[in-house]
């Protein structure tokens, strides 16, 4: 979450009233930006991932767990730590000496929104060496040492996405406060669970002012043998009369059969696993943006982690909606719920939500992948058109520029700092999409265009967190490198992350995917993911290790100009590319057996070993990068489990479980001990490289 310089926040009601002055100024920012940096090359490919904890307090004798609101404390103990300072981490180098480099760098810990979150980021971006690539789940579980060497005795940094019982009525947080506070007006949680920084108590205040009642939270109830049905949320109060707000569940917003939450703790509180690339120049960006955008469901239900809200095991697997509407500041009339009066538009999603845009100047991008849907500010992109932007991205961002700033300080309000990029980031960073296009920040001219990839859940375990992350860099390699065609229409994704949700979906369901991800038809080569070199100029020559730069594609064609209904010759129809897939098809490929055909995507997995091999990589990196990949390709083909499927398991067999849906006190307590213990570092932890593997393997 970008932290922006103290000052005096606006209320909604004055906030509102400068939203279109920071939206001009917030463009022209932009447009200075994408002129200064958009014909910049830049050799270095650099990575970076993002690991978010919920900070925990286990209570041994009281056989309770807690949340604990420690985050200053611990950031500020981290902060005042000279020797970490000095040497990077105390803990030895688990690579046995060849992570020297980044071993000596200091990872870097954020605030989050939650006053019980912390982030941590490598010390510096990876390279996309291999050398590096190897580094990262030692880092990782480096920085899970540190942060608990700042932490009181019996607190613990705990990868889940949520804490089980956020919003109960016991002390669930300490210390502990009462709810409810003027900024969250939460009948489950006190304002004291946010970050005190201004920035958030106001963002989440004036959302709740542009949407006219609390956030809405309704998600259906996993209904168990002994689950009373229909199920009434007990935990909720109808009778209070505190503020304003508390009217809302009188007026209907808690369901039936579902656990109902009212405040953006309950999703902005949730952690993930977030990956930025930094690419050559601007259009391998927005080509890396585009291509990765459907994968975003997929690594979303490979990752599901989030079978449990306030108490209750819930029916779906993941956070994604979740935040999505503890974020949501759509009124009544953007909802479609009231006629259009005083809004200027329906708006189809939220503000956090699955990316509705694609930005690439590929000629293979076809105006039938974009959304019909799609609301845009047509003032504001002939702005970005005028000031020389093509069609594409001025569409991107006049997409972005439909929303309010929500936090607006009157001190920013008074000059335009044309070189600046506040009133841009205001927009762009409470733009929550699951792909996000970050142009280089104006006061470091070192950085680069970045894409950022954000769907996946936070995975218990640093093994697993480091899979995901490599996995997703090698990815990004393939699809330079062989020059993938992944486009599906927008609208498809959008679907695919609602089936993302559903329980075992990654088992259970099935996604559209694209079925033939190569550039062009050519006649079959010896292996099928080889693309003949000599008949594709467009394939690139191999260059050393990752650092293959495909040639960037001349054509000037751009989707925008394209017009829909019958194909050209030779192009199918859109719906001819694409299927219907389990995650194991995307991911492993059609399963052994399976008569081979065109109609079916060869599988991310093959197409990362094909990769490989075609890299001069020792047998030793080669064995460690695969390691990863069985992770990733067994927990595709269901042979080892989500997080959330563990955790279902785990609560299902408990003795204090009663099959009721309800997840109490002690049953969270020994779940998160168990975790606890399992990824407590050790001192035997280096030779533990493996740890959270066995973890998950189905246990009968
Ligand atoms: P945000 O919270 O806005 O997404 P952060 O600064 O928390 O941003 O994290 C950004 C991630 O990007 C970190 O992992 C960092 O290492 C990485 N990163 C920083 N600079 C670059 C760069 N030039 N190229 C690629 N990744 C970078
Ligand atoms: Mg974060
Ligand atoms: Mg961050
Ligand atoms: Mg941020
Ligand atoms: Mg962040
Ligand atoms: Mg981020």
């Amino acid at each position: 979450l970008l932290m922006v310089a103290l000052g005096t926040p606006l209320q909604w009601d004055q906030a509102k009233g400068a939203a279109a002055h920071v939206r001009d100024w917030g463009i022209e920012q932009l447009l200075t930006i994408w002129r200064n940096n958009k014909d910049k090359e830049r050799a270095v490919l650099l990575w970076g991932d993002e690991v978010e904890y919920l900070v925990i307090a286990v209570d041994e004798s009281e056989q309770k767990v807690r949340l604990s609101l420690s985050q200053a404390e611990v950031l500020k103990a981290l902060a005042e730590n000279e020797e970490l300072a000095k040497h990077g981490s105390m803990v030895p180098d688990l690579q046995g000496g060849e992570g020297a480099k980044n071993s000596c760098t200091l990872p870097t810990f954020h605030p989050e929104f939650g006053r019980f979150m912390l982030e941590s980021t490598p010390g510096k971006p990876w390279s996309i060496d291999f050398k590096d690539l190897l580094q990262v789940e030692a880092d990782m579980k480096r920085r899970r040492v540190i942060a608990k060497e700042h932490m009181a005795k019996d607190h613990y940094p705990v990868t889940l996405t949520t804490f089980p019982r956020l919003g109960t009525k016991d002390d669930f947080i300490t210390p502990y406060y009462p709810p409810s506070g003027p900024a969250l007006r939460s009948q489950f949680v006190p304002d004291e669970i946010a970050n005190p920084h201004i920035r958030f108590p106001t963002l989440a205040a004036n959302i709740r002012g542009r949407r006219g009642r609390k956030v809405e939270l309704n998600v259906p109830v996993f209904k168990d043998k002994e689950t009373p049905w229909p199920f009434h949320d007990p935990t909720v109060d109808y009778d209070m009369h505190q503020w304003p707000e508390d009217d809302d569940v009188r007026n209907g917003a808690a369901k039936d059969n579902c656990v109902y939450m009212d405040a953006m703790a309950f999703g902005m509180g949730s952690c993930c696993l977030q990956i930025t690339f930094q690419a050559k120049n601007i259009n391998e960006g927005r080509r890396l943006y585009d291509q990765l955008s459907p994968l975003g469901p997929i690594l979303l239900a490979l990752t599901a982690a989030t079978p449990i809200y306030k108490g209750f095991l819930v029916d779906t697997d993941v956070r994604w909606n979740q935040i999505s509407r503890a974020v949501d500041d759509r009124t009544r009339e953007e909802l479609g719920e009231a006629p259009l009066k005083n809004d200027r538009w329906r708006i189809p999603k939220s503000r956090y939500a699955s990316n509705s845009t694609y930005i690439a100047q590929d000629p293979r991008l076809r105006s039938e992948y974009l959304d019909p849907d799609l609301v845009v500010d047509e003032k504001l992109k002939q702005r970005l058109i005028d000031g020389g932007m093509d069609d594409l991205l001025a569409t991107h961002f006049a997409h972005l520029f439909i929303r309010d700033p929500l936090v607006v300080f009157s001190e920013d309000l008074k000059e335009l700092d044309v070189n600046g990029s506040n009133h841009f980031e205001n927009l762009q960073s409470t733009n929550w999409q699951h792909m996000r296009f970050k142009p280089p920040p104006p006061d470091n001219p070192s950085i680069g265009w970045r894409v950022e990839f954000r769907s996946m859940e936070i995975q218990m375990t640093d093994f697993e967190n480091a899979a995901f992350s490599i996995f997703i860099v090698l990815l990004s390699r393939v699809i330079l490198s062989f020059d993938l065609n992944l486009y599906i229409p927008i609208a498809r994704t959008t679907e695919n992350m609602e089936t993302a949700h559903k329980r075992n979906a990654l088992l259970d369901d099935k996604f559209w995917f694209r079925k033939d991800p190569f550039p062009q038809k050519t006649t079959p080569a010896a292996s099928p993911f080889l693309r003949p070199q000599a008949s594709n100029s467009e394939v690139p020559s191999q260059q050393s290790e990752l650092d293959q730069s495909p040639k960037l594609n001349g054509a000037r064609h751009t989707a925008g100009g394209t017009t829909s209904g019958t194909p050209p010759p030779g192009l199918s129809p859109v719906e001819d590319e694409y299927c219907l897939h389990t995650v194991s098809e995307v991911i492993n490929g059609p399963s052994p057996g399976a008569p081979t055909s065109t109609d079916q995507f060869p599988g991310l997995i093959p197409l990362v070993q094909h990769y490989l091999s075609s890299l001069n990589l020792s047998v030793t990196t080669r064995c460690q990068i695969e390691r990863y990949l069985e992770l990733i390709a067994r927990r595709a083909d269901g042979s080892l489990w989500t997080n959330a499927r563990w955790m279902r398991q785990y609560v299902s067999e408990h003795a204090e479980y009663k099959h009721d849906s309800a997840v109490n006190e002690k049953v969270t307590y020994d779940l998160i001990k168990a975790l606890v213990d399992e990824i407590e570092p050790r001192e035997d932890w280096s030779s533990r490289q493996g740890v959270g593997w066995e973890m998950f393997e189905p246990s009968g």
